[in-house]
This record gives structure tokens, sequence and C-alpha cells, in this order.
């Protein structure tokens, strides 16, 4: 049911209106047998599957028209029934004096997501790393209110292709400079585990040696807590790092901050966390991400170390890249040192994160939501103070009676207590998240 006291939404038209999509796969969707096939079927024989394999993933061609292994009437055939890149329509910015690369990717339908590609030199005990940040969808319907992407509501899922090919995109930038891509990370725009057959298939791509040949150990898949899914990873025992993000050791704030909480509440999530890391040898860690006056307090640094203390924990502590339409400002650097020093005390693993790329809004999901327009001011105030109604009623520690998100799952039982805060008005549908949200259903 919508809130009726959030004001009426004006349609926002996208600088580019979702079109249909082509519905050529990419190539990069294919396994090597499915390569084979297509390659019988157009009457070419087999080696031809092994150059249209090393054109997808070993060379610098970005078209088929680039690919000059292939004689040009085999081009054009595969051209008509395989895209080589579907984020060829690809913007770059960057920032960080050259460190960080923010791409925009266009899709066949009109919309955008984004990767983050982070330069790291050596050091005197590291390599020099590139790491990028992939999205797995556009929006997402867990609706963090700190998070740009969730204030775009989601749009849709990504396919295989279009996920793995913004980590080929970056490869052919990076390899321009003499560099290489050394580790992908699902920390872009979308929730990884909600479009989880899509990303086990990317994830396979990626780190086939065959295909894109990245070590597992090398990519990153982070979540705000799909338990079942979670544990569905576990019984498939990959060797990729989890990163849970938790934001908050306690129910009623993380029911504000990841409202998937109030769905699987951040015990379970830990417990989840806790199992995959015991059956796949690998170190589980945290994003916390750190924001002013509503969850860094000493009182939450010590809910978090009673949370992970001995499970072996690595917490990251992010200070919050600031997005549009929140009232919340990052936590001030004394306040994130004081809080990690008492993760420390607590005997967990801990480090610092410093924001990449804030000069050109690379928190996640901040240029596709520009791309997506402003919502009406009168909406902006409204979600504003409807988030400080809810943050007040978090930190009274009343737990959410809003429902969870919709998303694909088990039934969530009911738990916490009933309120009347108005602070309940602000989440779920027709709360917080719902400005542009409303916006992105109207645009379909
Ligand atoms: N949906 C998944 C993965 C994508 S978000 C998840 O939530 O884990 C990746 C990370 O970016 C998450 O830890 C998320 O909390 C963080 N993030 C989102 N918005 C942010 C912001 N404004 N500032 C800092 N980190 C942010
Ligand atoms: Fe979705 Fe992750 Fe953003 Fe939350 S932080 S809205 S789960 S993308």
């Amino acid at each position: 049911m919508t809130d009726p006291t959030v004001p009426a939404l004006v349609p926002r038209p996208l600088p580019t209106m979702p079109v249909a999509r082509d519905p050529r796969p990419g190539v990069a969707a294919l396994v090597e047998d499915e390569v084979a096939a297509l390659v019988a079927t157009l009457g070419e024989p087999s080696f031809r599957a092994r150059q249209v394999a090393d054109a997808a993933w070993r060379s610098p061609a970005a078209d088929w028209e680039e690919v000059t292994t292939l004689a040009r009437p085999l081009r054009a055939a595969l051209a008509e029934r395989l895209r080589f890149d579907t984020v060829a329509a690809t913007t770059i910015q960057v920032a960080d004096g050259g460190a960080t690369e923010k791409a925009l990717h266009g899709l066949s339908d009109g919309r955008f997501v984004e990767s983050v590609l982070m330069h790291y030199p050596a050091g005197a005990d590291r390599r020099e790393r590139n790491t990028l940040c992939i999205s797995s969808q556009a929006g997402c319907a867990v609706g963090c209110p700190f998070c740009a992407t969730g204030e775009l509501g989601f749009e849709r899922d990504l396919d295989v292709a279009e996920i793995v090919d913004q980590a080929r995109h970056a490869r052919r930038r990076l390899a321009g400079a003499g560099r290489h891509l050394t580790n992908v990370v699902f920390m872009g725009m979308g929730e990884p585990l909600l479009n989880l057959e899509a990303v086990l298939a990317a994830a396979a791509a990626l780190t086939d040696p065959a295909r894109f040949g990245l070590g597992a150990r090398h990519l990153t898949v982070s979540t705000s807590g799909v338990v079942p899914a979670i544990e569905r990873l576990t019984r498939l025992r990959p060797q990729w790092t989890l990163a849970i993000s938790l934001h908050a050791a306690r129910d009623p704030l993380r029911d504000l901050l990841v409202p998937l909480n109030r769905r699987w509440p951040v015990r379970e999530v830990v417990a989840a966390a806790l199992a995959y890391g015991r059956e796949t040898g690998r170190r589980v860690s945290y994003e916390y991400v750190m924001i002013d006056g509503i969850n860094d307090t000493p009182v939450d640094a010590d809910a978090v170390v009673a949370l992970l203390r001995g499970s072996g924990a690595h917490v990251n502590c992010i200070p919050m890249n600031q997005v549009a339409h929140t009232p919340w400002r990052a936590s001030p650097g004394q306040r994130i040192a004081a809080f990690a020093d008492r993760l420390r005390a607590g005997g967990l693993g801990v480090t610092v994160r410093r924001n990449r790329g804030q000069e050109v809004g690379a928190a996640c999901g901040q240029l596709a939501a520009e791309q997506a327009g402003e919502p009406p001011a009168p909406t902006v105030a409204r979600r504003r103070e409807l988030l400080v109604a809810a943050s007040v009623a978090a930190l009274r520690g009343e737990r959410s009676v809003d429902p969870p998100p919709a998303v694909a799952g088990p039934p969530a039982p009911r738990r916490g207590v009933a309120r009347s805060s108005p602070g309940s008005a602000g989440r779920g549908q027709g709360g917080v998240g719902e400005g542009r949200r409303a916006a992105a259903r109207e645009r379909r």
C-alpha cells in the first residue's frame, strides 16, 4: 500500500527511454560447446571455434569487424547471431589522478549500469592490483537508503554477457596501458545473490582458464544477506571471497539500513556466512559503511564485536559516499578511527577504506541515478523527513514492522514489535525509497 503522505510524483523522462532489448546473445555468454555448435551450423570447420573463442577472450578486438582472423562473410554471419560486446556503449570518467576509472555502460534497452576500475600501485609487500567493481543488476530491489542504486529501485537483472562484458571492456582498456586486471568484485549496482543463476554463470566464465581466466580467489561477491543463496553457495563451495554488507549489528538499525534484514535478520546472515567460511576455507569479510551519528557509536562497535568475535572475520570500514536525497553524511575521520580501534580491541581484523572516485560519484549507482534524472524537490524533502523519523525510531531500538523488500525466497516469518511511530511509514512500500522506485515504475 502506498503511503498517502508521500507526494505524488511527476513522471520524469529518461534521457534515453528504455527500448526493446537486442535479442542477440553476447558471445561472452557462450561456453565452448555452444561456440562449436554455432560454428558447425554455419558450415565452418571446427578449428574456427577456437578462433572465435580467441577473438572473444584473448584478442584486443572490440567488435566483430576488428576480428581479422576470420573472413568477412563469417564475421557478418556471427554478428547476425551474436553480439561481440553487450556494453559497447560505454563512457569513461577518470578520477583520483587517473587511479580510478568509472565506466557508465549503456545497455541495448537504454538502461545504464556502472563499473569502477581502481588501480593500486605496487607497495613494499605487494604487487600492483587493478580491481574492477562490476554490476549484476540495473537498479536494486533491496533499497538501502544510503545507496544510489537502492534509490533507483529494481529495473532488471543483467544477463551473463552483460556482466562479463564489463570485465572484458576493462581488460581491453588496461591492456592498452600495458596493465592486467587482477581482481573482480561484485560490488557495483544490484544484489548479486538475487540474480544468482546469471552471476554463477558469469563467475564461471570469468574464472575459466579457457575463457576470461581470472583466479577464483581473485573474485569477490558482496551481498546484503540473501541467506538461502549464501547457503546454496556454501554447497557449491566456490573459492571466491564472500563479503557481507553488515552496516549494523543490531536488528532495529539494520532493518532500516539494509531492508532485507526484515526478512533475514543479521544473526541468520552471519550464521550463513560463517558456514560459508568453514566449508570453503575462505575468509569472509564484512563491509560497514560509516554514517555520521547513525551507526558509528561505541555501542555499535561493541555490537559488531559481540556478533563476530572469534570468527576470524575481517571488517572493512568505509566512509559513506555522499549520495543525493539522504540527510546523512560520512562519519568524521576521527570517529571512524575510534570505531576501528574498538573493533581491533575486540579481536577483529579491520581495514579503514578510503572512498575512491568521489569526484565522479563513484558510490554504487550514482552515475546511473544521475542518468535517471532528479525526482521532484517535494518528494526529496518528504523522503528526507521520513528517513530522519525512521532513523530516530531505529535508534530507539524499535524494529521495523514494514514489509521486507519483495524479492524471491521463502516467506518471511513475522517478527518484531508493532509500533505506531511515524517512522514506520518511512520504509518499504511508499516509504523512503519510494521516490525513485515509483519513477522507475512510471518508466516501464
Ligand atoms: N548489493 C550488494 C553488492 C553491491 S553494493 C551489497 O549490498 O553488498 C556494494 C557495496 O557498496 C555494499 O557494501 C554497499 O553497502 C556499498 N555502498 C552502497 N552505497 C554506498 C555509499 N553511498 N557509500 C559507501 N558505500 C556504499
Ligand atoms: Fe542494493 Fe547493495 Fe545498494 Fe543495498 S547497497 S540497495 S543491496 S546495491
